[in-house]
């Protein structure tokens, strides 16, 4: 496997110029090229062979004419999962971040080539090590196991540093990793899982005093409502928010309850309150009767509330609302939409009473990026693939999808396929990534790139900085009544008795 050509351009979407050495730089890609900067495509691979290819079917075309910054030889790309790192050259170490793009116009390329191969065919990297790179050298790839995972010093002498802590605090300190969490987080953690498993996690945990929370704030937040009183919770970044979380909060959802029940009555309506969400939205559900709800017990926390009460308020996330919605059957127009910025939330009092189901106008940029073009697009490129999809995707994307589930219905979908399988998940990127390189006998691919930039917030150096502070860096803190009201509604979702439920027809696990 060797470097066969490295070429560089001035301007995007122009062909490159070959050069026979470049200085590549860290976290920036090759210097002077178009493409080089602070984004997750700062290096482009295309094979030798494709080119190739391409020549036989008659285009007049050479290394380079396809924007390409390196051309390989004796790799099959297609093969190597997203998140692969690789070695180029003695220095130079590349994170594989993205296979093939879209093109959104045709350039000079399309026009020059008569058709380009980078959006099928193109493979993209980040660059972690920086270093100079020569036409012939080698490139090794690593295979992810602890030797052979490619990572930097600075990150080994990290997590030497957070494996030594770890070490000398023993069972006083317990680091949670949410599945959307980089892989080298998630490596240093002590449980990985879904915000529901997590949550379970943090209220059984007895001996920790110190409980670090890899994940967005509203996790770290439920971790620090279920906790005892003597457990510190902390959050390597405080500013890892989320943005669906962001679409409710409590001035807004009093305001559409006390709408709501103008017109239903104060006896017909519970809320139902995704774990995406504040501690006092939370706190809302604990005093009206409500419940909380991740994506692994939506179907069961419905029944719950259908059984006490007419009609539910669901809230921050309208496609996991409807897609749990359309699972139990309930009719798309006994489901209604509240936004909340208008006049009873855009409905007349007689659609609220026809009602069943009120979904809360938010949703998740990260799942609603997936789009039915992705799955048309990849069940031609993969014939016989299954596709698995998060239910806070749309639910038209969902209808299409083989499997609809939970993360940790994700996890255990991808682990229970047979090997030799190709399973392309509609979910956050990392997760993909850690997937893809977990299970090697299995192909793993990503439905579309899709990454959370919240959850992307932490990283080695902020773990390390929180375990060097333990009980004075970023402490979630949850004052008490709103905590007392929140754990109301917490303790309700983790006495749900788990049931196998259907989404859509298609089996999802708690
Ligand atoms: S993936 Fe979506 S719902 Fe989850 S933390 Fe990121 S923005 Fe929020």
């Amino acid at each position: 496997m060797k470097i066969e050509s490295i070429a560089v351009s001035k301007k995007k979407g122009t062909p490159k110029t070959r050069v026979e050495e470049a200085l590549i730089v860290r976290e920036h890609g090759l210097e002077g090229d178009a493409h080089a900067g602070k984004w997750h495509r700062q290096v482009s691979f295309l094979t030798s062979e494709s080119i190739e290819r391409a020549r036989e079917c008659g285009l007049e075309v050479g290394f380079g004419d396809f924007a390409e910054n390196i051309a390989t030889s004796g790799i099959d790309w297609m093969k190597i999962p997203v998140g692969t790192r690789l070695k180029l050259g003695k220095d130079v170490l590349v994170e594989v971040t993205q296979i093939g793009k879209e093109c959104h116009a045709r350039c000079a390329i399309y026009y020059k080539t008569g058709d380009c191969i980078m959006p099928k065919e193109g493979i993209f990297g980040r660059v972690l090590e920086g270093g100079r790179i020569h036409v012939g050298d080698e490139i090794r790839i690593f295979d992810g196991s602890e030797q052979g995972d490619g990572r930097s010093p600075e990150e080994k002498e990290i997590s030497k540093r957070v494996k030594a802590i770890k070490e000398r605090l023993g069972k006083e300190l317990i680091i949670l990793t949410h599945h959307y969490q980089r892989k080298e987080i998630v490596d240093l953690g002590d449980f990985r899982g879904d915000s529901f498993g997590l949550s379970q996690r943090a209220a059984a945990d007895r001996s920790a005093k110190y409980i670090i929370f890899c994940g967005v704030h509203f996790m770290a937040e439920s971790a620090a409502i279920l906790s005892q009183d003597h457990q510190i919770v902390q959050i390597p970044d405080a500013e890892a928010g989320c943005w669906m979380a962001d679409m409710a909060d409590k001035f807004v959802v009093e305001r559409a309850w006390e709408g709501l029940t103008l017109v239903t009555g104060p006896d017909a309506l519970l809320p139902v309150v995704y774990m995406n969400s504040d501690a006092d939205l939370k706190a809302f559900c604990g005093r009206h009767g409500g419940i909380v709800c991740t994506s692994s017990n939506a179907e069961d926390a419905l029944r719950w509330g259908f059984s006490r009460r007419e009609k539910i308020l669901f809230f921050p996330d309208q496609h996991l609302g409807r897609n749990t919605g359309n699972s139990l059957g309930i009719a798309p127009e006994e489901m209604i939409l509240w936004d909340p910025h208008r006049e009873l939330g855009g409905n007349s009092a007689d659609q609220i009473r026809k009602a069943k189901l009120i979904l809360w106008d938010g949703y998740c940029l990260v799942h609603t990026r997936f789009k039915v073009e992705h799955m048309e697009e990849m069940r031609a490129r993969y014939p016989g693939a299954k596709i698995v999809v998060h239910p806070e995707c749309t639910q038209e994307v969902v209808a299409l999808a083989d499997a609809v589930g939970s993360t940790g219905y994700i996890v255990k979908y991808v682990e229970n396929a047979p090997p030799g399988s190709t399973i392309i998940i509609g979910t956050e990127i990392n997760l993909v990534r850690r997937l893809a390189l977990e299970c090697p006998d299995r192909r793993v691919v990503p439905l579309h790139d899709s990454l959370c930039p919240n959850m992307y917030k932490i990283d080695l150096n902020k773990l390390l900085w929180t375990l060097e502070n333990l009980g004075k860096a970023n402490v979630v803190e949850v004052p008490d009544d709103i905590r007392r009201d929140a754990k109301i509604a917490l303790d309700r979702m983790l006495e749900l008795a788990p049931t196998q439920s259907k989404a859509n027809g298609k089996r999802q696990q708690a």
